[in-house]
């Protein structure tokens, strides 16, 4: 997906989200559990004044555990609902919907106080590639069924009616990423979450590979065979790796190119291990 942010466009999708909350009881918003804050919109405590919200800590396949369980018991303290998913395996789906009716717990029995019994009605939220219509297909199964246009949502927009009492808008809200910092921007892009045109690639991988190998210098040095890396600066890492292999063009200069696509690949699977770029306790901004 190739989404470019200019301000006319984030003003139609603020719209857009503002007019589809006055339908829903609930934003499960999708974020990136290796780099939960940067996958986080800046504006979205804001847009979603009042509604309360789940956040879902995707692809924690890829991240982590240690650190995941620490962003965690921060979202926790801080009274943010929080779960987490595999949602390319369909792991943790349920316990997403048990944390929105947990979101939702007064709500719910005021309703049935009252003997009401409506549907939850949820929105997914998330800025591109974080996993919303994985999410989405993940809850929704084979059980999808559209049940029709309501007034007021943008024309062809269905709602998805699940067994279990909840229906969901079946096209997630697109938010925008943060712009304004870099760290931010080296995040989505190692994740691939914005795409690679906006930073050079070897740049990118130079700066991937220095944060590898001085966070997670064993699993950067057993999966390319590197042996006392400490302290060496980022285009040397490539280089390093390049040689390991094989990647020699004529004059026996490194492809560092076809390095950087490597390891920027190899990271984004997974092959390199479970990794999260962004710690609690690394936090500056506090999550809204
Ligand atoms: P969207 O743009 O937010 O709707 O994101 P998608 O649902 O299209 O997912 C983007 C990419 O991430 C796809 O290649 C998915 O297969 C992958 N993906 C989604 N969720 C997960 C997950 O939990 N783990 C892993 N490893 N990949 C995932």
């Amino acid at each position: 997906m190739n989404i470019q942010w200019f301000p006319g466009h984030m003003a139609k999708t603020r719209r857009q989200i503002e007019e589809k909350l006055k339908l829903i009881d609930v934003v499960v918003e999708i974020l990136d559990a290796r780099i939960p804050v940067s996958s986080q919109n800046p504006d979205i405590s804001e847009m979603t004044k009042g509604k309360p919200r789940v956040a879902v800590l995707n692809k924690a396949d890829l991240a982590d555990e240690t650190v995941t369980k620490q962003w965690v018991s921060f979202y926790k303290q801080n009274n943010v609902e929080v779960t987490l998913a595999d949602c390319a395996k369909g792991r943790g789906i349920n316990e997403s919907v048990a944390a929105v009716k947990r979101a939702l717990a007064e709500k719910l029995s005021n309703d049935s106080e009252k003997g009401m019994n409506r549907a939850i009605k949820i929105l997914v939220a998330g800025v591109p590639n974080v996993g919303k219509s994985s999410y989405i297909n993940r809850l929704s199964g084979n059980r999808r069924a559209a049940v029709g246009d309501r007034p007021g949502v943008t024309r062809g927009q269905q709602w998805i009616r699940l067994k279990n009492g909840i229906e969901l808008l079946d096209t997630p809200g697109i938010l925008w990423p943060k712009f304004e910092d870099e760290t931010v921007g080296l995040h989505l892009a190692f994740t691939g979450s914005i795409k690679d045109e906006i930073i050079d690639t070897e740049l990118l991988a130079c700066k991937l590979a220095e944060f590898l190998n001085q966070n997670y210098r064993e699993l950067f040095c057993a999966r390319y065979k590197l042996e006392n890396t400490e302290g060496l600066q980022g285009f040397e890492l490539v280089e390093l790796l390049g040689r390991k292999r094989g990647f020699v063009v004529s004059g026996g200069e490194i492809d560092l190119l076809r390095a950087s696509n490597i390891l920027l690949d190899e990271f984004r699977a997974g092959k390199i291990g479970r990794i999260s770029l962004e710690k609690p306790e690394d936090l500056e901004v506090s999550v809204q």
